[in-house]
């Protein structure tokens, strides 16, 4: 059996296979595995969250039936199981995040996990790169400590390669040509779960630079996110301006320009919010009185004065004031990316149409999600899931 990926969605995918009695090999082109999930570790171990089933699977967007399958096939308490019994404990946070216990870093995890896969009999070879398809079954490889080529004959393979996001990682996308090869239409890449960028005047950006507002929503296409987020030089970034990339991205795509909308105050109902702005008094400075009345402190003033003028109408500014999008920021720094393999060239069991024998699971297929331990549950439930298929497959042969 050949994984070719090690990264969540492979290492799973393996470590299933060998509890199940098969002999696993995985190949990775990186010098170690795991770098995206490291990665994923730096900004707050987020790897699961702790949701109700049915508004989880709705996170994953049109592939939502789908993940309703293999998130009850391999849970987020399944998750948590799993880390658990690689000696980790986790926790749910306050948001619904569920994080391994403080003393628990990320390396520990991974080196947990490669100590498993290891007693399981796992072989893990590194700087090994898949270079395509051989023939019907085959796989070409190439051992770049050697400069050596060779083709594998698996019984079965599992291809988790990643997206195309934070090449620097090894999930570069560069597989792509290799699917297309043998016919596989991949769908392009998209940044998803990444900034938006804003054309600040040049004063906005010497003033405010870098600060964030906290407790706001922010809205598109009829989506609404509460959260924090960070006003940056080029834009602005944060969970709700992730969560809301896939409709900035349609409007974008759409040739409108796409445009936030910020209520700065989510908390106070609007006829509340006309009352203290009715009590303003013409002799209060804009920043005392939203200060004193609304505490609202710097920047906020200057973000009205952007982008609703040096005397707005407040009502309205406060609770939906229009932010234009120009773009998103690049694919290479975004946290996740959307394309790729598309469902469409899978079956039920994530199998390639057009390559019996060869499985796809993890980030380098078509699905997308927020924030908040969706993606890296759905890395695992779709590597859990392709393990299951493999079996299967297998058993008919
Ligand atoms: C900054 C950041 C923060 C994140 N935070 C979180 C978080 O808190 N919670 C969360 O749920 N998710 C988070 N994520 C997302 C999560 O890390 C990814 O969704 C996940 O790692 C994807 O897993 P994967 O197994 O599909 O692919 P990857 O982890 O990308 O692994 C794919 C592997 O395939 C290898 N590979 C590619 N091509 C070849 C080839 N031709 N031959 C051999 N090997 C190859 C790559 O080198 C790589 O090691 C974060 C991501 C980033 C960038």
């Amino acid at each position: 059996m050949a994984i070719i990926g090690g990264g969540p969605a492979g290492l799973l995918a393996a470590q299933r296979l060998a509890e199940a009695g098969c002999r696993v090999r995985i190949f990775e082109q990186k010098a170690t595995v795991g770098r995206k999930f490291l990665v994923a570790g730096h900004g707050g171990f987020n790897l699961t969250n702790g949701e109700d089933p049915a508004a989880f699977a709705g996170r994953y967007g049109t592939a939502s039936p789908l993940f309703e399958q293999l998130l009850a096939h391999f849970s987020p308490t399944d998750l948590r199981r799993w880390a658990a019994g690689l000696g980790i404990a986790t926790f749910v946070g306050t948001s619904g995040r569920v994080f391994p216990e403080s003393q628990h870093k990320p390396a520990d995890l991974l080196r947990a996990w490669l100590r498993r896969l290891a007693e399981l009999g796992v072989e893990l070879s590194t700087r090994h790169r898949w270079l395509g398809f051989a023939e019907n079954t085959g796989l070409r490889l190439l051992n770049e400590a050697l400069g050596e080529e060779f083709i594998l004959e698996p019984a079965a393979t599992v291809l988790a390669l990643g997206g195309a996001s934070w090449p620097q990682t090894g999930s570069d996308g560069g597989w792509v040509p290799l699917l297309e090869a043998v016919g596989v239409r991949c769908h392009p890449w998209q940044p998803a779960n990444c900034g938006a960028e804003v054309a600040w005047s040049p004063f906005f950006k010497e003033k405010v630079g870098r600060a964030p507002l906290k407790n706001i929503a922010l809205s598109c296409g009829g989506h609404t996110v509460r959260g924090e987020i960070m006003l940056t030089d080029y834009g602005l970034e944060g969970t709700p301006v992730y969560a809301l990339t896939p409709q900035l991205r349609a409007a974008l795509a759409a040739g409108h320009s796409a445009s936030l909308l910020l209520n700065l105050k989510p908390d106070l109902a609007p006829a509340e919010l006309a009352r203290r702005v009715a009590q303003r008094r013409p002799d209060t400075s804009l920043p005392a009185f939203l200060a004193s009345a609304l505490s609202l402190k710097p920047p906020v003033p200057t973000l009205l004065r952007e982008l609703a003028g040096p005397a707005p109408d407040l009502g309205p500014s406060l609770a939906a004031l229009p932010i234009p999008v120009t773009g998103l920021r690049p694919l290479a720094e975004a946290i996740s990316s959307a394309g790729g393999v598309p469902l469409a060239e899978v079956d039920a069991r994530l199998m390639l149409h057009r390559r019996p024998g060869t499985f796809v699971a993890g980030e380098m297929l078509d699905w997308e999600a927020p924030t908040g331990g969706y993606l890296l549950q759905g890395c695992f439930s779709t590597g859990a899931w392709v393990a299951t298929g493999v079996q299967q497959w297998l058993a008919q042969k």
